[in-house]
């Protein structure tokens, strides 16, 4: 390759002199973590940073030790939904994460810029980069589960991501009028050929409960979730309503308030998934 920097954990690129070692890296070694699942989507604003905040508190409410790792790193939006203002501090060879207000501890650009609306205009490497710095450097220490809320797509970064961290697994988040069944496609391809499972697909903004009558409007077209479970073998699928409520409390900060019943099914999937070896 032309401009190859010898560096294969920042590249995407399967060309012959790819080293055939591991790609992982160990985290910092003030971290003990059991699980790692990554929240992915096909693109943004489908809920992804919300289905991992609803993740994060339920396995908090069952008074599991819980981390958010807020890999969006030019779109970072999890201290906010969590109303968390403190700034990450620094240690000799790392740096702590800020916790919410029921304990979860949470990485993020914002919780290290000196400005939340800093924007962060960066080379895709150097994204890559800071991301990894939140798995590596980051002293979590003690997590029965690490949520990462991944950056949209099936690009550079998320690919350095799913190469680098070692993941119990991949939970899906899609909307109805998604390409869907494309995304679920390269969503299932790309954890396939990185050899990590996918737990499940959660459809968001499902449906809308007309608050007169009742009824399910399937705003955004005809659900999709149960034909895919079907599909493609998915172990649960889940659908999680449009509701104005939520929009409220994670624009308040008090996303620790939310209903996380719609994803019992895939949280318990995600306990089922295999564990991590650091
Ligand atoms: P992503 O991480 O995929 O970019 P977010 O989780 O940031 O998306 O959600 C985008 C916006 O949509 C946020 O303002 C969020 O509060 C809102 N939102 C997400 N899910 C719902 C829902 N089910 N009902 C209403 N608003 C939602």
């Amino acid at each position: 390759m032309a401009n190859c920097t010898h560096d294969c954990s920042t590249c995407g690129e399967s060309c012959g002199s790819r080293k055939n070692t591991s790609l992982i890296k160990p985290p910092h070694r003030g971290t003990k973590v059991k699980r790692v699942v990554a929240v992915a989507s096909g693109k943004g604003g489908v809920g992804k940073s919300y289905v991992t905040s609803l993740l994060a508190v339920r396995a908090r409410a069952m008074g599991l030790k819980v981390g958010i790792l807020d890999a969006d790193i030019t779109g970072p939006s999890i201290p906010k939904a969590f109303g968390v203002t403190a700034r990450a501090e620094g240690a000799e060879d790392g740096f702590y994460p800020v916790t919410s207000k029921s304990g979860i501890k949470l990485i993020s650009m914002n919780a290290l810029l000196e400005h939340d609306d800093d924007p962060v205009v960066w080379r895709g490497s150097l994204i890559a980069g800071a991301t990894l710095q939140f798995w590596t450097d980051v002293i979590w220490d003690e997590l029965d589960i690490l949520f990462i809320d991944m950056p949209p797509g099936t690009g550079d970064v998320p690919l350095t991501v799913f190469q680098s961290i070692p993941l119990s697994g991949v939970v899906v988040v899609t909307t109805p009028q998604d390409l869907v069944e494309l995304i679920v496609k390269k969503a299932m391809g790309m954890a396939k050929m990185l050899d990590v499972p996918v737990l499940g697909l959660v459809e968001n903004m499902s449906y809308l409960v007309c608050p007169d009558c009742g009824k399910e409007i399937e705003v955004f077209g005809k659900s999709k979730a149960e034909a895919l479970k079907t599909a493609y073998h998915l172990p649960c699928v889940a659908r999680i309503p449009i509701d104005p409520a939520v929009t409220e409390l994670v624009n308040a900060g008090h996303v620790e308030e939310a209903d996380t019943d719609a994803l019992a099914e895939v949280f318990a999937e995600i306990m089922r998934a295999r564990t991590i070896r650091f």
